[in-house]
This record gives structure tokens, C-alpha cells and sequence, in this order.
């Protein structure tokens, strides 16, 4: 038989490389800052447009390169910064592998303009899928600038995989502010979509964080100092009353090197034992020199993670340090109650009169007008009775004031499918004195089949979803205006989160009388959300957008109203009156998908006669 085995063609080739190397617009991101940090620059431009999707360019003023050197770059393996295996062991640079550039150039278009100090001119070298396309002499500054268009303009699949701007600038942002992190002696400034969203001056680490997650952070922050002979540790850790619901600020630099380590940060997590409140995370900014021969960082193509020669010793080194911070800072639990406890929330109310006695007007109020008005503002926030209060989570659904069984009995199931006919006849559903609360948890409920056990939680997460959706695509929610204008203090990135869902906020009934670069202002919020519960929905929303898991159809209003639905559904554990557990199972059967929660999740389970029966035996 012939001979099958051919060697790959190098653009094909490159393409493969570039499938590890470029996943998405951040990707190319980092290896560019990178690259810009290895030629000694001084000052980092990132110039970011439609996400990067469009265009990512990186200026900055390093030592460039010389002509030969500008088209060797582009190729696979071409690196000036290691030349034997043991140099991967005297690691002093970010890049090593010589991959990047000629990955990037293979899936997208590159421009790459450069020039040395000592050259007069520099090159301009033109690159569309790995073909050079020109290569001419330029006068341009000194340094490099190289711009990335149109990532993935020949493999479409990869291009529809990315995911939604507000996502991909996430990553870009997260990336930024890593690098940014771990070179305070850099400026960097990032522009996106023609502002300017970060500039980051020549400064001291503390200043550095608080240039890139604002003021506020600044009285957060506890410094950690340590210096052994294998491990120089500096950099803060946050004051456990401010940590947060998200793992967002953790960061770890080895060597000026972000890297991720579940196990280093369970010695913070340790160390901060007894100081924190359920579910919360500290923050941390942590630089850890050690000697580049004790780790390998080869073990990871994106270069996240990496090895440690005596992790053990690291941990204990990291574990100790951090406690004794807390300790010298007074952070102690023996003090707690010394503590102010306005701190204790995740964000400041040092501006907002929480305590002040309100005097709650419903300027709508008309005695002489019947109840049917569907859309009123600056009504009253809470109401007294259960039921009522119970009834107004409900507010928009229903336009008039319906009973429940006529809810039900206007249903339209779209699918059959989805909606398996659990009562064979309409009337099972008459829930009057059928209902039981197990465990505050389960709402159990008879059927003509047996049993119907619903999961509390779970179908009022179906159910405000289904109605927040609705809202948000009508445009029909309710407001209700605040007493007085609710301030809340969030890190850039987090209000940045807040802009691009400002538009769909807005249709779920919440209203921002201004928003800046570290503060917004809360002026109405939706009929349903009670004011006390606005940070915490907010904050929820940024972890859910933060963490979004990678989905081909991720959708802005979908997620807000998921996350919504999380945050106000009741809870396990609530105890609920009859009348609302009736209502909530009628409104459940009213839901187009009453069977799984937002989130994909059982909201009921029946049990048969027959099933029970067999229990029985
Ligand atoms: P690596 O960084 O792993 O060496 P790259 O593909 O990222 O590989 O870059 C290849 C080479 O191009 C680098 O080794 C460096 O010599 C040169 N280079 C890339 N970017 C710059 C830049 N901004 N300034 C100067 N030289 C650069
Ligand atoms: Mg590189």
C-alpha cells in the first residue's frame, strides 16, 4: 500500500495551535499584553472594539523589533526568549513557546507595525490567515502596535461559538485587570468601543487596586508582608466583613504571573476561618515570588495553572502570613462586637437613612376608584397582611383581580410534552383544604392519579421567571419609587455588568437616576422587590453574569430574569400559610413550563395509588 503519512501543511498546522492558544477575544488579549510586558514597555495601550471581536490592539513602547525579527515572529516556535529546555526553568519572561503570534495570525487579520529606538523607520508587516499579505517600511514610534481584526474570519464555527459582547468584554476586562495587577511599574490603558474605561497610571500596588475597583476598596484592603527563603509573599488580603458572594477579586501572581490554585486558595479560605459569613468569599491580591527553578509552569497551555516544587510548605507559608495579618489588623473575632455594623453588608448605606421612621404615601390612592388600576407608581412597599403580601409577588401577571381557578382554567399548554397532563380533570386542581406544608420545603397536594409533591423553592422560581420575562418583553412592569434614592457603591467592572443589563433592568420596574463609575442611584425598583433585597439582587446578578457558564444562546433578559427569580423566589424553609400554598400551586399550572425550574430542575414529582400501593406489600 502507498504511503499515507504527510506532514501538515503549516497554515493547517497553525490553525490546530491556534485552536489551544486563541479560544476567544481575551485570549489574544493576554498573549499581547504579554508579549508588550516582555519588550520592557512602558506604557500599554489596549484598544478593544465590538468586544474584540472587531478589533483588539495592543501599542506599547517596548524595544521592538527589527525587520528580520517582525516576519520571523509570525512563525511557529520563533521566540527570542528561550533557546535550550533548561531556560524553561530560568523563566523571566511571560512568553516562551513562540506559538502566539503565529496562532493569532493564522485565524484572524494582523497588522503588525514595529520599530527599534536606534531604527529610523520601522515595518509594517500586513498578515490575512497566515499569507503575508505586505511587509514596507513605516515611520511609526517606537515600540510595537499590533492589531487584530476580525478573530476567527475563516472558521466560522469557532466565530458563532463566541459568545454575547457583554460576556466576551467580560473576559477581555477580567484579563486586562490581571495583567494590570501584576505590573503596578506599567501604565495601561484601555479604550472601549472609543472611551476610555481604565487608565491605570505608574503606581503603587495598593493604588493599583483601587485604581482598577475604586475607592472604596481602599479601607478594605490588609496588607500581608512575608519574606522566607522560599517564598516572598506580598500584596492584601479584604477584611472578611467585606468579602463577597463571588469568587470575582482572588488573585494569586507567581512571578508576576496570574495563576489559579484551588489548593493555595483553600490556605486563605483556612486562614480566614471563623471570620466569615456563609457563603462568602474573601478577597484577596497576593504576589508570591519564588525561585522560577522550584515550579514548572509547562503543564498548561494557557498558562493558568502551574507547579510547585513543595506546595506544602507554600501553604502552611501562605496560610500563616494571611492569619497574622488579620491578627496585627485587629480582625480578630474577639472583637467583632466592636465592629460597626453597617459594615457588615456587602455594600455601603453609609448615605442611605435606614433608620429613619417612613411615612409610606400612596400618592395614587383614590378611595373613590375601584382596585383596577394595573399600573400605578409610588405605592406603598410593604403591605401588612400575609395573604396580601403574598399576592403582590405576584403583580403584572394577571391584569385583572382574578381568582386563582380562573387562572388556572385559562391556561393554554403550548406543548404536551412539556405539560404532562397530570389532572385528568380540571376540578383535581380545586386545591381548598388539599394542600399540606411538609418541612417548609415540600408542598404536597392530592391528585385523582395520588400525590403531587411540589418543591417550593423551585416552582416560584418557575413562576416569577415566567412573569419577569413577560415583563421585560412587554415592557409593561411595575414600579414602585423609592422614599428616598438608594446608593449603591460597586467596583467598575461591576457597574459595567450594570450598564450593558441596564435596558432590561429597567423593563423588570427598576429605575437609576444615575449611574457613574463606581456608584449608582436606585430611585424605583420592581412592585415586587422589596428595597432591602435591591443589593443583594444586584449583587446576585453580577455573580450570575460573572459565572455565566458558556452557552451558544445566552441571552441578557434570560439571565436577569433567572437570577431575579433566584433571588425573590420563597425560600426552603419559609413556613407558608394555606391560601398562599394554594396559590402557588395554581400558579405553578399556570406557568407555560410548570415542570422545571429556570434552571432546569424538577418542580414537582407525582406519586401513584398504584405506587404507594406497592409500598405497601
Ligand atoms: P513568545 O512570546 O512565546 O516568544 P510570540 O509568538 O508571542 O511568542 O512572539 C514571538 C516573538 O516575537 C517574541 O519572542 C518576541 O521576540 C517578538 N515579539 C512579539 N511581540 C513583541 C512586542 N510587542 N515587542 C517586541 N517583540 C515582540
Ligand atoms: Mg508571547
Amino acid at each position: 500500500m502507498a504511503d499515507i503519512i504527510q506532514l501538515l501543511p503549516d497554515h493547517v498546522a497553525n490553525q490546530i495551535a491556534a485552536g489551544e492558544v486563541v479560544q476567544r477575544p481575551a485570549s489574544v488579549v493576554k498573549e499581547l499584553l504579554e508579549n508588550a510586558i516582555d519588550a520592557d514597555a512602558s506604557t500599554i495601550k489596549l484598544i478593544i472594539k465590538d468586544a474584540g471581536k472587531t478589533l483588539i490592539q495592543v501599542i506599547d513602547d517596548g524595544k521592538g523589533m527589527s525587520t528580520t525579527d517582525a516576519r520571523l515572529s509570525f512563525e511557529r516556535h520563533a521566540t527570542s526568549k528561550i533557546s535550550t529546555a533548561d531556560d524553561l526553568f530560568q523563566l523571566h519572561t511571560k512568553g516562551f513557546r513562540g506559538e502566539a503570534l503565529a496562532s493569532i495570525a493564522a485565524i484572524a487579520h494582523v497588522e503588525l507595525k514595529t520599530r527599534q529606538e536606534q531604527d529610523d523607520v520601522g515595518n509594517v508587516i500586513t498578515i490575512e490567515g497566515s499569507n503575508i499579505v505586505s511587509q514596507e517600511v513605516v515611520v511609526t514610534p517606537k515600540g510595537t502596535s499590533v492589531s487584530v481584526k476580525n478573530l476567527f474570519f475563516n472558521i466560522p464555527a469557532r466565530r458563532n461559538f463566541l459568545k454575547s459582547n457583554t460576556v466576551e468584554l467580560r473576559h477581555v476586562i477580567d484579563e486586562f485587570h490581571r495583567v494590570a495587577l501584576a505590573h503596578p511599574d506599567i501604565s495601561f490603558v484601555l479604550y472601549n468601543n472609543g472611551s476610555e474605561s481604565f487608565n491605570l497610571p505608574v503606581s503603587n500596588y495598593r493604588q493599583r487596586i483601587v485604581n482598577i475597583f475604586g475607592n472604596k476598596t481602599n479601607e478594605k484592603l490588609v496588607p500581608v508582608e512575608e519574606d522566607t527563603e522560599v517564598l516572598k509573599i506580598s500584596g492584601f488580603v479584604g477584611k472578611p466583613e467585606f468579602a463577597k458572594k463571588t469568587r470575582g477579586e482572588q488573585y494569586f501572581f507567581v512571578n508576576n504571573r496570574f495563576i489559579k490554585s484551588a489548593y493555595l486558595n483553600h490556605a486563605i479560605t483556612s486562614a480566614f476561618d471563623g471570620l466569615l459569613k456563609n457563603g462568602t468569599h474573601p478577597s484577596y491580591f497576593l504576589n508570591l515570588t519564588v525561585d522560577p527553578q522550584t515550579i514548572d509552569i509547562n503543564i498548561h497551555p494557557t498558562k493558568t495553572e502551574i507547579k510547585f516544587d513543595d506546595e506544602h510548605t507554600l501553604y502552611a507559608l501562605l496560610r500563616s502570613a494571611v492569619k497574622h495579618s488579620l491578627g496585627q489588623f485587629n480582625i480578630a473575632p474577639v472583637l467583632d462586637f466592636e465592629r460597626d455594623p453597617s459594615l457588615d453588608t456587602p455594600y455601603d448605606y453609609k448615605n442611605n437613612v435606614a433608620d429613619t421612621p417612613k411615612i409610606e404615601i400612596d400618592r395614587s390612592f383614590n378611595p373613590f376608584q375601584e382596585e383596577t388600576q394595573p399600573k400605578t407608581t409610588g405605592t406603598s412597599t410593604y403591605k401588612k397582611e400575609p395573604v396580601a403580601n403574598w399576592e403582590s409577588l405576584y403583580v403584572g401577571l394577571e391584569s385583572k383581580g382574578t381568582k386563582t381557578q380562573q387562572d388556572f382554567s385559562e391556561v393554554h399548554f403550548e406543548s404536551e410534552e412539556s405539560t404532562p397532563s397530570i389532572f385528568d380533570d380540571e376540578k383535581q386542581i380545586e386545591t381548598a383544604n388539599t394542600t399540606y406544608q411538609l418541612h417548609n420545603k415540600y408542598i404536597v397536594s392530592t391528585i385523582k392519579s395520588g400525590m403531587l409533591v411540589i418543591d417550593q423553592h423551585r416552582a416560584h422560581q418557575r413562576i416569577l421567571y415566567e412573569e419577569l420575562l413577560k415583563n421585560m418583553t412587554i415592557k409593561e412592569a411595575v414600579s414602585q419609587q423609592l422614599l428616598f434614592p438608594l446608593q449603591l457603591h460597586l467596583s467598575t467592572q461591576e457597574i459595567t455588568i450594570i450598564k450593558e443589563l441596564k435596558g432590561d433592568l429597567e423593563n423588570t420596574g427598576f429605575v437609576f437616576s444615575s449611574i457613574d463609575d463606581e456608584s449608582l442611584e436606585v430611585t424605583g425598583v420592581p412592585v415586587s422587590v422589596p428595597e432591602s433585597e435591591v443589593p443583594i439582587i444586584l449583587e446576585q446578578l453580577i455573580s450570575d453574569v460573572e459565572n455565566e457558564v458558556p452557552d451558544s444562546n445566552f441571552s441578557a433578559t434570560d439571565l436577569l430574569a433567572k437570577s431575579m427569580a433566584k433571588s425573590l423566589a420563597i425560600k426552603t424553609g419559609q413556613s407558608l400559610q394555606k391560601d398562599e400554598q394554594e396559590h402557588l400551586v395554581n400558579k405553578l399550572f399556570a406557568c407555560k413550563e410548570p415542570n422545571i425550574s429556570p434552571t432546569n430542575r424538577s418542580t414537582f414529582i407525582t406519586l401513584s395509588v398504584d405506587e404507594l400501593d406497592k409500598k405497601f406489600i
